[in-house]
């Protein structure tokens, strides 16, 4: 069986997904994190090792030399996702992105009344930062619901926007139903009534091109993590004029202009929202993963995980008694449940396999409530994933089924 008529062949880059023994593992976790190739284990051992000193302050030429790779790594990801230098914050993840907007824009500009928008399928790191502001300003929540087949519905939420509403925060791809939202309606329809929109790329942005001025967002983040990078590092990328007019939410060094007991005064954007030595090593390692994604190229990279997801969608829809959540063209990503048999039953059994899939709520449980169960079973991919990683799947559910004998 062909599944694929272009594979991506870089496993032999990635020592994560072979045992100690050198046997491979069938790693289906991608959307949770993202293995790292040698490039970028490199690039982070240099970093930390012989070219390792602080940014931004020394005098000495080892401090500078560090500080133009790590403003470098800065404008290989405003070029990545086609912002500019100056409107690229490095933060931790995108969850610290997401606190970072909530507090500094959102404590700045919500304030009793106003309305903030979301959709049941977020993750809830874009729920809760926005529940503790809305609750600290007197702010209302709404849910967009989601269609039949597990996609963000733009016609209600068309329906239901209005000009209360000051911020909507949608996910780009969906890390449980692997479905895309057509970002640019969707900006379109906030704009319309004076909202700002914010985009959560964690899945998006190892899967697709992503262009931040074609979507017209006003806000956009990822994790580094999930891209092949490091943890620990992850960008903000939010539209120049709103930036610069951002107060700072994290206080201490690196971000001020000027410090007096009587006044304080900041930096530029993006430098006042980085307090405190940054995670140099961490941002010049998402800089190494970057160019490695870029050369194999993203529309390939999103052809090779379309053709999985297929393959996936193919092999789990012939076994009885599972239900395959999320659209057929889902993005990298396949959950399902199976009737009478736990998530996490299915896990168990697929580990014993060599198979490593994710098992529960995946931080989504208003979705989990909507989709009318406790937990889902999710299979993800990544650049590495191969027919051998399809195979090994089927064989793991043909186990799962034996077990619990369904058909
Ligand atoms: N949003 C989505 C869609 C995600 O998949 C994740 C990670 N599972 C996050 C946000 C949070 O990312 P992190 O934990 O790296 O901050």
């Amino acid at each position: 069986m062909t599944v694929l008529d272009a594979p991506i062949d870089v496993r032999a880059d990635f020592p994560g997904l072979f045992d100690a023994d050198g046997k491979p593992w069938h790693y289906l976790d991608t959307a949770a994190t993202a293995q790292k190739p040698r490039q970028v284990i490199d690039v982070v051992t240099r970093a930390l090792g012989t070219d390792y000193a602080t940014v931004h302050r020394g005098v000495y030429s080892r401090s500078a030399d560090m500080t133009l790779a790590y403003e470098a790594a800065r404008r290989a990801v405003a070029r990545f996702v086609g912002g500019e230098e100056s409107e690229i914050v490095f933060v931790r993840g995108a969850t610290e992105a997401i606190n970072l907007v909530a507090n500094s824009w959102g404590a700045a500009n919500l304030k009793a009344g106003d309305r903030i928008l979301l959709s049941t399928l977020e993750h809830h790191s874009n729920i809760v930062p926005w529940q503790l502001i809305a609750e600290r300003v007197g702010a209302e929540i709404d849910v967009v619901p989601l269609t039949s087949d597990g996609r963000i519905d733009l016609d209600a939420m068309a329906a239901m926007i209005t000009e209360q509403h000051k911020l909507v925060a949608l996910a780009h791809v969906s890390n449980v139903l692997g479905s895309t939202l057509d970002a640019r309606r969707a900006a379109g329809i906030a704009h319309n009534v004076g909202a700002k929109i914010l985009i959560d790329g964690c899945q998006a942005v190892p899967r697709m091109a992503v262009d931040v001025k074609a979507l017209d967002c006003d806000f956009y983040v990822f994790s580094g993590h999930k891209i092949y990078g490091p943890t620990g590092i992850g960008a903000l990328w939010a539209r120049g004029e709103i930036l610069d007019a951002m107060p700072p939410w994290h206080g201490g060094g690196s971000m001020i202009d000027r410090v007096t007991f009587a006044k304080t005064t900041y930096a530029p954007a993006p430098t006042r929202f980085e307090a405190g030595t940054p995670a140099i090593v961490e941002a010049i390692g998402l800089a190494a993963a970057i160019d490695y994604v870029t050369a194999i190229g993203m529309d390939r990279i999103a052809a090779h995980e379309g053709a999985l997801v297929k393959a996936a969608r193919d092999i789990l829809s012939g076994v009885n008694s599972v239900r395959l959540l999320g659209p057929d063209d889902s993005n990298g990503i396949v959950s399902f449940a199976m009737e009478g048999v736990h998530p996490h039953d299915i896990g168990t059994i697929l580990d014993e396999s060599g198979v490593a899939i994710r098992a529960g709520h995946h931080c989504a449980q208003p979705l989990m409530e909507a989709l009318g169960v406790p937990a889902t079973a999710r299979a993800s991919f990544g650049i590495y994933s191969d027919e051998s990683d399809i195979a090994a799947l089927a064989r793991g559910m043909e186990r799962v089924r034996k077990i619990f004998a369904n058909d």
